[in-house]
């Protein structure tokens, strides 16, 4: 039997304050609300309530912005209109938001070998609507979306910011960057505020600035899946972690991660958990998802051409656990 487990959130709607301590002027302010499906957790020093209040605030919209354009759930999104005219012939103009992002995204498709690739649309609405119906889809049906799919099947013009889309029937997914992407930009909008020490946690997708006030690092505990845990002082990095922990669905005893292989069209088999370390929020969301997709082996390859980014990827395959840590 089929069978789904969802992310368990709490959404907290309305943003809620909690002042814990006082540092040099500067108080520590933590806002969490439910957002792109995961809780969003906002940490941050600030000189006063006010400040922090409407910071956090202005922080949140920026957020809900970019999920109106950019979120798959909703027919009116702007990512799901470009889609609605892939092969079509026409070259779409963008919003600015729209295109870095699916610029980055097609840089990571490109160094990491197709790994990653926000293309896979069809495939994920079509594992969405199996696990939800409870049928494993038929080999034509996962070989029918697979045609639609193809990184190389999108075209971009930085100077017009405009997208090519070169199939009919094809559809963006950025899940697996969206997150680490928000949080950025979030992250950018507290900044305007004066704020330096921050901790933006997007579903698990993390940036950090500058330390909090007489410390050395924000301390960001990292599992490898089960019983192993790691406790770093970490600023000025972004961390994203990927796994089937909660979102993952089961057929005949086996189960298969929400992340899809490219080359196959079905979801992963033998993963634990992958956890990215980068410069870069986005880089460390879509990475994490791309080093899962390729395992041990062939991360090892691709790692060489993201040098400022560590990983820690465990997979388990026959109660066999193999683990690839670069982090210290
Ligand atoms: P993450 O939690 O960041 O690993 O993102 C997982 C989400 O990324 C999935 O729910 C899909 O929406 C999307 N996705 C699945 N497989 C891939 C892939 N191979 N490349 C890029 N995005 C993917
Ligand atoms: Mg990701």
């Amino acid at each position: 039997m089929f069978s789904k487990r969802i992310v368990k959130c709490v959404f907290i709607w309305g943003l809620s304050a909690v002042t814990s301590f006082t540092y040099a002027q500067e108080s520590r302010y933590s806002f969490e609300k439910g957002m792109m499906g995961s809780p969003f957790k906002l940490v941050f020093y600030a000189k006063n309530d006010s400040v922090a209040n409407i910071a956090a605030q202005s922080a949140f919209k920026r957020i809900e912005k970019l999920n109106e354009l950019l979120s798959d759930y909703r027919d009116g999104s702007e990512i799901n209109m470009l889609s609605a005219q892939s092969g079509s012939g026409k070259w779409v103009p963008v919003s600015d938001d729209l295109f870095n992002i699916l610029a980055i995204s097609q840089d990571i498709s490109v160094k990491t070998d197709g790994a990653f690739d926000a293309t896979l649309g069809p495939v994920v609405q079509m594992w969405r609507h199996a696990t939800r119906k409870g049928i494993f889809p038929k080999e034509s049906e996962i070989k029918e979306a697979m045609s639609k799919t193809g990184y190389t099947k999108m075209k971009l013009d930085p100077k017009s910011k405009k997208v090519f889309l070169s199939q009919k029937g094809m559809r963006l997914d950025i899940g697996g960057l969206g997150k680490g992407f928000a949080a950025e930009e979030a992250v950018k909008v507290l900044q305007t505020f004066g704020i330096k020490s921050i901790m933006m946690d997007a579903g698990g997708k993390i940036v950090l600035t500058s330390p909090p006030p007489g410390t050395e690092g924000w301390n960001i505990t990292i599992s490898n899946g089960s019983d192993s845990l790691k406790t770093m002082a970490l600023s000025n990095v972004s961390l994203a972690t990927s796994g089937p922990t909660y979102r993952f669905m089961e057929y005949n005893g086996t189960r298969y991660s929400h992340i899809v292989d490219p080359k196959t069209g079905i979801g992963l088999l033998f993963h634990v958990r992958t956890t990215v370390i980068s410069p870069d929020g986005t880089v460390a969301d879509a990475l994490a998802t791309a080093f899962s997709v390729a395992g041990i082996v062939k991360s090892k390859k691709i790692i060489a051409r993201f040098p400022a980014s560590k990983v820690w990827l465990v997979e388990k395959q026959d109660e066999r656990v193999a683990e690839w840590n670069t982090l210290e």
